[in-house]
């Protein structure tokens, strides 16, 4: 099957998984996700699971992608903040659905490997930083939208701070094996938070990365997913 056909059926399997938004679905359809995972994982790039990017972490799940970034209810005047850059390819897809994304990574490598293809794809709307997201990015908040694509042990306080009154932030909480994904939104009141499903995503590490590089590249398994309890990135 050649890549055009993977990536209808990929789409399709979207829709039936219960994603409807259809600036989301063709935003995945614009988006080469072979250029965002690992040489040898290309042929696979369509297959909705998770795929290892280097550094012991992954490339999210297609469907994850899509719910998250639906979640976000994304227009083209919202500022976006991101945790975990990772791959670049969850990225890829917000910036064309807002004004422009702030993208922070811990892992400079990976940073590095997602803004060639930000620049191969002719991406300028995204500006990236090496950093701890558990901080966010005080200098240029407040976001109208945030999604963190690694888990937090507890809600990211900071984070809430940065999301600006009427702002949604998309954010998996909870240890391994008991990840929540959240949704929340902050009201001139205070936050109202509701849970979207049972996820397992890598965790969102305390601080940088530079000398903490993990055992290089894990396979990770085909995973299953939304609505089944386990949505996994
Ligand atoms: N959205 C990415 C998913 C990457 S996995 C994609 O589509 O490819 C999660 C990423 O979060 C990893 O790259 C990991 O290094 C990063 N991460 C974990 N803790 C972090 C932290 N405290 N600050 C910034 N990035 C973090």
């Amino acid at each position: 099957m050649n890549v055009a056909s993977r990536k209808i059926r990929l789409v399709l399997d979207l829709r039936r998984a219960g994603v409807t938004d259809t600036a989301v679905l063709s935003a995945i359809e614009r988006t080469p996700r072979e250029l965002f995972v690992l040489e040898a994982f290309r042929d696979r790039a369509y297959e909705n699971t998770a795929l290892p990017i280097g550094l012991g972490q992954t490339i999210s799940q297609p469907l994850v992608v899509a719910l998250m970034t639906e979640a976000l209810e994304l227009n083209d005047r919202h500022k976006v903040l991101e945790i975990g850059t990772g791959s670049g390819y969850q990225t890829a897809i917000l910036s064309k659905l807002c004004r422009r994304v702030y993208s922070i990574e811990r892992h400079r490598p990976l940073l590095k490997q997602a803004e060639e293809q930000f620049q191969r794809l002719r991406i300028t709307n995204v500006t990236t930083r090496t950093g701890d997201g558990w901080k966010g990015w005080p200098e240029q908040a407040p976001f109208d939208r945030i999604i963190v694509t690694a888990a937090a042990d507890e809600l990211p306080q900071s984070l809430c701070d940065q999301l600006a009154i009427g702002g949604i932030m998309v954010v998996p909480v909870g240890r391994t094996g008991a990840q929540r994904l959240l949704k929340v939104r902050r009201g001139e009141d205070g936050l109202d938070i509701r849970t979207m499903g049972n996820v397992r995503f890598v965790p969102l590490v305390r601080g940088t990365a530079d000398l903490d590089v993990p055992n290089a590249v894990t396979r990770s398994g085909p995973s299953r997913d939304w609505p089944d309890p386990q949505l996994a990135n």
